[in-house]
């Protein structure tokens, strides 16, 4: 069975929390999963991280990872102080990783976020090139630490060099190694995609994790993307990886301004509730 999660900032306003009350509602919800910001396992202590590790352990539950560098960590930067530090941030967030048994770490690992192309380029192709061969030095963190790099596949809106399952099947062939894999996100996939289960197939066994969202970034059920077709692709491909559930409902502090929630589109809804009958759902669409 495709085990299928939930990233913790459906209930938060920051980026950065205590997660261990999360291991235990979404564990009580049935998920499989439970994603949290690499960010902040990269600041946490070691003993910190050996406790989370621990309880989700009790609860049966995966950990997996995700995140946006900062401007100030780009790899892809023209600067080589920027891509040095980004590279020195990225070996000690896998580490961390690594020390709670490693998984999977996905997001903007190979720029930053969010972010436009400077307005001063035109080609995107040196910043790709410069991504790649920092990239092809920070896998080896990945490979040392048990970790898989996947690079998240985002709209134009948020990022500018990787905005198709395309373009990341080139990038994670250029790094060459099978701990660098592709990730992709419905949500975005909706905007840039010609077809997204055309899209899931191109990517095959380099698909490395899947975020899925509606298109309003609701929890899967409440939009129109096209599970069905999904479901019959990731089966075609026959994906054994995880599936994690994306959605933001709630407008407010860092998190909502980040992803853009300016109306509030979780009144009147018990949101544990909506999680659950999302885990339900996707469950019917994975079987
Ligand atoms: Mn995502």
């Amino acid at each position: 069975m495709t085990k299928i999660g939930i990233y913790f900032a459906y209930w938060t306003h920051e980026w950065d929390a205590d997660f261990h009350p999360f291991v235990d509602k979404v564990a009580d919800l049935g998920f499989d999963i439970l994603e949290i910001n690499g960010g902040t396992v990269a600041h946490m202590s070691s003993a910190e991280r050996k406790a989370l590790k621990a309880h989700a352990d009790d609860k049966n539950l995966t950990l997996s990872f995700c995140f946006g560098l900062p401007k100030k960590f780009d790899v892809s930067s023209p600067d080589p102080k920027v891509r040095e530090d980004g590279l020195a941030f990225l070996r000690r967030m896998t580490e961390g990783v690594g020390e709670m048994g490693g998984g999977n770490l996905g997001g903007i690992l190979y720029s930053y976020w969010p972010a436009k192309m400077p307005k001063e380029e035109e080609d995107k192709r040196p910043y790709f090139d410069r991504s790649v061969e920092s990239m092809k030095k920070a896998v080896k963190y990945a490979e040392d630490n048990n970790v898989v790099y996947c690079m998240e596949v985002v709209n134009r809106f948020e990022q500018f060099m990787l905005n198709t399952a395309a373009e990341a099947i080139e990038y994670v062939d250029a790094v060459g190694s099978p701990y660098a894999k592709v990730m992709l996100d419905t949500f975005h996939m909706n905007i840039e995609e010609d077809f997204i289960g055309d899209a899931i197939i191109r990517t095959g066994d380099k698909l490395g994790h899947l975020h899925i969202g509606e298109n309003n970034r609701m929890p899967p059920g409440y939009g129109h993307i096209p599970w069905t077709e999904i479901g019959h692709a990731l089966r075609k491909i026959n994906y054994k990886g995880h599936v994690v559930m994306e959605p933001f409902m709630m407008p407010g502090g860092q998190v909502g301004s980040d992803i853009g929630v300016f109306r509030d589109l979780s009144t009147g809804l018990d949101i544990d509730a909506e999680a659950r009958k999302a885990l339900l759902f996707m469950r019917g669409v994975l079987k």
